[in-house]
């Protein structure tokens, strides 16, 4: 294999050409893999043993193009905190174009790290070992998990010097998407006032996302309810593990339904519905418990953007828009109640929301390790983790009398998620020790989450209590 030979697309650039900025990734001087997703890397066709080479690493670094490929950087706005900045775009990435993988699937393959672009405004453009590994721990886990995700292939090490609070080795990481169209792409588009570039970009998201909706008698509105669906399900999906994205910006929003950018992000240990761990999250915003409601927040922005096509009456736009929107609800609950109910092994057919609503009140009062509790649940005694015992034993009852299924509760209650306590260990060794065995094990253990290993005890166990309160960090 060569980069010659990779077939590298830029529809992209070429469909799309008002959102791309056609653009390199720097020159960086001692680029260094650090790791890589073999498997990952077989399934878009990429022979491994090649990338693992000095020009298999330039190809990784967008040092070295295939021919035919444009790389660009992409222009978006987003609702950043609530507030709306018209022009974010890639200021440290590219999306080097989309590569068809052995399954036939287009994805993008897409640079974060690569150096300044025309959107970087004030940013060095660079990007951080430590939190390019974290993206990629953390992707492998969710991918683990079944949760629809960017993947991380790989993360170089640039041999360039990022300086932030202190200096810091830089790197680049590759990430593969099913797209990088995100609810601020059709916010961009919606705000240039060309119609019938919304509608490109609009037709263009229902070809690669969801192309059911090219049938409906109203395809801009299929495509958004198929986003407020996938949306939905993601989201539950996030809540049934404890997963706090950070920094839900509308930026940060796809259109696939993939979880995005993971900046900020951390699996919740107590159970809390107001758990924050951004450091600049001071309101809350993106709380655990925020979540649903910020993505149907985040969903009515995307109707917005949409209305030019939804209807040439746009009163009657926004009618149509408010009850697709209703849609979300429903689904979300939907979601989030059958994946309860599989978490407690609850047979088909049971309806008594109260036992859930319970739970989630005992495990908050106790601040219950989320992940570990529900795997307690099926097999050893939960009752360990409560303060109020009593009022668990009487919850435990009711739960038994229904009749479980533990070990159909095994099958999607996770052993092992990247606890914020050994991913900082993981980061720490890889940053200030050159040392990429904590990381490697800690992926190891949580890519394959549900399956119970000899040796990996010490990744199913919550944090020691002198790792205190846990505090992330974006944009590094
Ligand atoms: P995020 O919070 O990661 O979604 O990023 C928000 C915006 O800031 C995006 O437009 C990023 O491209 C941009 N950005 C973040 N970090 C940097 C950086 N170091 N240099 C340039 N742009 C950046
Ligand atoms: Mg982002
Ligand atoms: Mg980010």
């Amino acid at each position: 294999m060569s980069t010659a030979t990779i077939a590298l697309d830029n529809r992209f650039a070429r469909e799309l050409s008002e959102l791309a900025v056609p653009w390199k990734a720097e020159e960086f001087p001692d680029p260094r893999l650090l790791v890589l997703d073999e498997r990952l890397a077989a399934d878009l066709g990429l022979d491994a043993a090649w990338l693992r080479t000095p020009d298999g690493v330039r190809f990784l670094t967008g040092n070295a193009v295939p021919e035919g490929a444009t790389p660009v950087a992409q222009a978006y706005s987003g609702h950043q905190f609530g507030g709306f900045s018209p022009r974010l775009g890639d200021g440290r990435a590219l999306l080097l174009g989309e590569i068809t993988d052995t399954a036939g699937r287009i994805r993008d393959l897409h640079l974060k790290g690569s150096g300044r672009t025309p959107f970087a405004r004030g940013g060095d453009g660079l990007a951080a070992v430590g939190p390019m590994l974290r993206e990629y721990v953390i992707s492998r886990a969710m991918s683990g998990l079944g949760i629809p995700t960017t993947r991380s292939l790989a993360v170089v090490a640039t041999g360039a010097t990022v300086y932030r609070e202190t200096p810091l080795p830089g790197a680049v990481l590759a990430r593969v998407a099913s797209s990088h169209l995100r609810v601020g792409t059709f916010q961009f588009a919606q705000l240039t006032g060309d119609v019938d570039l919304l509608r490109k970009v609009a037709d263009h998201a229902i070809a690669r996302h969801h192309p059911d909706a090219a049938g409906a008698a109203n395809p801009y509105r299929a495509l958004f309810e198929a986003v407020v669906a996938a949306q939905a399900s993601l989201v539950a999906r996030w809540m049934l593990v404890g997963f706090v994205h950070g920094v839900m910006n509308t930026d940060n929003m796809t259109i696939s339904g993939e979880t995005i950018d993971y900046g900020p992000c951390a699996f919740m240990d107590a159970f809390d519905p107001a758990a924050v761990y951004s450091s600049i999250d001071h309101g809350g915003r993106y709380a655990y418990g925020n979540q649903p409601v910020v993505a149907e927040w985040n969903l009515a922005r995307l109707a917005e953007a949409l209305l030019p096509l939804v209807d040439p009456d746009q009163d009657r736009a926004v009618e149509l828009a408010v009850e697709s929107l209703g849609g979300y609800r429903r689904l979300y609950g939907e979601a989030f109640s059958a994946g309860m109910h599989a978490k407690l092994g609850l047979p088909a057919g049971f309806d008594d929301p109260g036992l859930v609503d319970d739970l989630l009140t005992l495990l908050r009062d106790s601040r219950v390790d989320f992940t570990s509790f529900f795997r307690d649940l099926s097999a050893a005694d939960a009752s360990v983790h409560f303060v109020d015992v009593a009022a668990f034993g009487e919850w435990r009852e009711r739960w038994r009398a229904v009749g479980p299924d533990t070990a159909a509760m095994d099958r999607v209650n996770p052993v092992y998620v990247p606890r914020n306590h050994l991913v900082e260990e993981a980061l720490a060794a890889a940053t200030d020790d050159d040392d990429l065995g904590p990381l490697e094990r800690l992926v190891e253990a949580v890519s394959r989450p549900f399956d119970v290993r000899p040796g990996l005890d010490r990744y199913a166990a919550p944090a020691p209590p002198d790792f205190g309160a846990y505090r992330t960090f974006c944009g590094t």
